[in-house]
């Protein structure tokens, strides 16, 4: 491995990190696609962080509401309650007028058409045809794509099984964006499929690990079988640590069946909130290098912050995440070293829209003698556009992960990426505030170089 010194990396780190906060625009509305509700939504979280708690609750409980005036019932409740921090002449105007007819039934319908162009913000479309549009507006970019089908964790074994028929039909029906792009290492494929296995088997637990890793084989391999026959990359998303081992050894053990093993479109993720991770991620790198083929990693810090610290609280468990943000963003650091050390025996993806973790990783990437499409940056759709536009025209692969789905059921989809990002360490809530100079945002979590 070669040493780079600490102290030039941490120089072009800077250097790059303030090119590209220059050449993108700093203003919130262009970061999100400039949809207003989004923004909104995002500014009164800010501004009332009891409040923000009710949205997220309140936004869960929407799809089930069956009428305008549930809905209006529910946002009083909710969101207009006394502890909600707004200021109390809003919240009694407010209070009164949704209690009128018809104004509650107009509000209800107002607000779901609100929060349905938010979701429609980060939500492609409801399946390949609606969302035909805005796939072409990624390809018209330059940027790629994958393609991820909205679902939470599967209830029953039918939920499971259409889940699993809606990717086989996605896959059948992508080939109009097929494709691929030769690189130093060989082909990246244009279409890339990411998959959530808890959505694919109702009983995945770590205590059944056996079981669960049987079944989510006989589920998976058809997926795998077509996007190898097409030629497409397939990903299986990390989810909550609870499913870690589960999914680990499960692409362990399915990349390696003889149907498989020299496929080399394959990726798993890695999340560096976690504290195993390092140790996760040299296992993976191992598997990798004995593969007759690599498989590629997903470097995400973690979606699941929260769940996975409350949970553990609860139940007196060791918090199995970093509780400092910081820790995170150096782990991150030293994870994306790793990959690339490890490169062309383990390929990369680093998935962030932290300018200061991506400036670092290219910096390091750019030391090492890794040219720019030697590994991909990838962000989600809906969000950090202007990024994305300044990352390829640097001429960095750019993925964007886009969910397909209906927009009230993606509704948990909605809800976790906004909490992710609007949690006070995140680094979007800092930038839009305004809080913190360019400078501060782009400063050593410290312990990365170690
Ligand atoms: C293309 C793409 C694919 C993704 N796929 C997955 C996936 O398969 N599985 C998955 O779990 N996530 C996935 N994510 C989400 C990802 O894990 C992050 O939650 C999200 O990208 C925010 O991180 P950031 O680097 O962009 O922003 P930042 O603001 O720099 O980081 C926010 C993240 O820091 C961590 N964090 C926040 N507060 C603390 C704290 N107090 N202590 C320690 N850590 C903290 C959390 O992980 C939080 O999400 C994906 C993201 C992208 C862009």
């Amino acid at each position: 491995m070669i040493t780079i010194p600490s102290r030039d990396l941490e120089t072009t780190t800077r250097n790059l990190g303030l090119k590209i906060f220059d050449q993108s625009e700093r203003r919130s509305s262009r970061f999100f696609s400039g949809l207003f509700w989004v923004r909104k939504f995002l500014e009164l979280s800010f501004r009332y962080p009891k409040l923000k708690l009710e949205l997220f609750r309140f936004v869960d409980v929407l799809p089930s509401l069956r009428s305008n005036r549930e809905i209006t019932e529910h946002f009083v409740l909710y969101l207009l309650s006394e502890d909600s921090g707004i200021p109390a002449w809003i919240r009694k105007t407010l209070r009164f007028y949704a209690s009128l007819f018809p104004i509650s039934v107009l509000f209800g319908g107002f607000v779901r058409f609100a929060v349905g162009r938010a979701s429609g913000n980060f939500i492609a479309g409801r399946d390949l045809k609606t969302a035909d549009a805005n796939l072409k507006r990624i390809r018209a970019k330059g940027n790629v794509f994958t393609l991820d089908v909205l679902g939470e964790a599967a209830l029953s074994e039918k939920e499971a099984v259409a889940y699993q028929k809606q990717y086989l039909e996605l896959l059948r029906n992508i080939g109009r964006f097929s494709g691929s792009e030769t690189t130093g290492y060989g082909r990246s494929p244009f279409v890339n499929v990411s998959v959530k296995c808890s959505s694919l088997y109702s009983q995945i637990s770590s205590l059944a690990k056996e079981e669960s890793i049987s079944a989510l084989k006989e589920r998976l391999r058809p997926i795998l079988r077509t996007a190898k026959e097409n030629g497409y990359f397939a990903n299986l998303d990390a989810e909550q640590s609870d499913y870690k081992d589960v999914l680990l050894t499960l692409a362990e053990e399915i990349f390696s069946e003889p149907d498989f093993a020299d496929y080399p479109h394959f990726g798993v993720v890695i999340q560096t909130y976690l504290r195993e991770s390092e140790n996760d991620l040299k296992r993976i790198l191992e598997y990798s290098k004995n593969r007759k083929t690599p498989i590629t990693v997903r470097l995400v810090k973690g979606a699941y912050w929260e769940y996975e610290v409350i949970r553990a609280r609860e139940r007196g468990w060791e918090i199995p995440v970093y509780e400092n943000k910081r820790e995170t963003d150096a782990n991150y650091e030293r994870c994306g070293r790793l990959l690339m050390d490890s490169f062309p025996r383990v390929l990369s993806a680093f998935a962030s829209h932290n300018v200061r973790s991506l400036a670092y990783l290219l910096s390091y990437a750019e030391s090492k003698g890794l040219s720019k499409r030697d590994f991909e940056i990838q962000m989600l759709y809906g969000m950090a556009d202007s990024y994305k536009i300044v990352f390829s025209s640097m001429g960095y692969r750019v993925r964007e992960y886009t969910p397909l789905g209906l927009m009230l059921p993606g509704m948990a989809y909605l809800v976790r990426r906004l909490l992710e990002n609007t949690s006070n360490q995140g680094f979007l809530q800092n930038l839009i505030t305004g809080r913190t100079n360019f400078e501060t945002l782009l400063s050593d979590p410290g312990g990365s170089n170690e």
